[in-house]
């Protein structure tokens, strides 16, 4: 069998969603939208199940498999819905919905509910994405309150910069998002993973009855492109591994890969990891991108092709067939690939394809 594989390590899972909980002092929605960004929504969710307030996803498919997969907890579809046919099925699955436009209003005033739908009012604070201007939000949230089919109501918005600590972006939206609530009660939720760690100032009066939304540092990953410190007491979730499959034995000056945009230097070992970009492996992490390779720091080498990399084993003459190589994980910090591969954990995280995911610490 092909070596490749994702091992997912639930109870570092775990440990995470601890942090963002006592880090902020709020009650958090698990973000697992995006198939747990790579992870594997339902494993995941059950992970979690017994400890978390709540879960968040995109879309109703993404809450109805976490429902049909028996999670029992608050979802929030943090979209809400995208046609008001949907409706019918989040009141059926007591789903929690987020309503960012005016349209959606309409719609929720005109469905006749069974129960009374628990809603997230959200306000476009500056991201200038989805959410209602300030100067509907007052109105839209007497409508909902009006209108008979709305129970509670929770006052969101979301950054756009909170990962660049030095940026007043920040600040000034919560500082819009304050006085657009004005005289509204409720629930806030403002911080996705970047400002759980790194803005404990958001905090409004009463950080116990708020919600926070973590996302990637849940998986163990930093949002951050510096050192931070609560950052720095993730655990990586996902360990992306394989093995040597193929030793070369090359003379200096031999090229390596497609386009031979590599060559060698000296003489050198060339190990052939069954690993590529078919998997989610990012096919521009250039030579030198760190890998780990049993246990040892080492680098890629050449252009990754579909099915295989290629790794330096010059310096490590005990590595050979068979060694263990890891691409990112607990020794190798996926941020620090994604740095390299000019792109962020997120998307090497949700690229993960074809290898089978191996969950451990359940
Ligand atoms: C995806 C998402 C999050 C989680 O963001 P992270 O940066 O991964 O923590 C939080 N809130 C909303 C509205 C989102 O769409």
């Amino acid at each position: 069998m092909r070596p490749a594989r994702a091992l997912i390590d639930l109870q570092a899972l775990r440990h995470n969603y601890q942090l963002a909980r006592s880090a902020s002092g709020s009650k958090a929605l698990a973000v697992v939208k995006a198939d747990a960004y790579g992870h594997g929504a339902l494993p995941c969710a059950q992970a979690l199940a017994a400890e978390a307030d709540g879960f968040a996803v995109a879309c109703i498919e993404e809450a109805l498999e976490l429902r049909y997969g028996a999670i029992a907890k608050p979802i929030l579809l943090l979209e809400g819905f995208f046609e008001a046919a949907e409706l019918e099925l989040i009141d059926q699955h007591e789903l929690w919905c987020v309503v960012h436009s005016l349209w959606q209003v309409e719609a929720i005033e005109r469905a006749r509910l069974r129960r009374p739908l628990t809603v997230w009012l959200k306000l476009d604070s500056g991201m200038h994405r989805v959410g209602l201007s300030p100067a509907d939000y007052q109105a839209a949230y007497r409508r909902l309150q009006a209108c008979g089919q709305v129970g509670k109501i929770v006052l969101m918005s979301h950054f756009a910069r909170a990962d660049e600590l030095d940026c007043p972006r920040t600040a000034e939206q919560l500082a819009l998002f304050n006085a657009a609530r004005e005289g509204l009660a409720g629930e806030i939720s403002l911080r996705n993973s970047p400002a759980i760690l790194g803005w404990p100032q958001v905090v409004s009066a009463e950080p116990a009855s708020d919600w926070v939304r973590p996302g990637i540092m849940l998986y163990g990953a930093t949002p951050f492109g510096e050192p931070q410190a609560l950052a720095a007491q993730l655990q990586p979730v996902m360990t992306l591994e394989s093995k040597i499959i193929s030793v070369r034995e090359l003379t200096a000056g031999e090229p390596v890969g497609y386009a031979g945009n590599f060559v060698t230097e000296r003489p050198s070992r060339v190990g052939v990891v069954a690993m590529g970009y078919a998997d989610g492996y990012p096919r521009h992490a250039p030579t030198g991108t760190p890998v780990s390779i049993d246990g040892q720091s080492g680098r890629l080498i050449g252009r990754v092709s579909m099915d295989m990399l290629c790794v330096d084993l010059t310096d490590l003459p005990a590595a050979g067939l068979g060694s263990r190589v890891e691409l990112w994980g607990k020794q190798v910090l996926a941020s620090e690939v994604a740095a390299r591969a000019q792109t962020i954990p997120y998307q090497l995280f949700c690229n993960l394809r074809r290898v089978p995911r191996v969950y451990c610490g359940r």
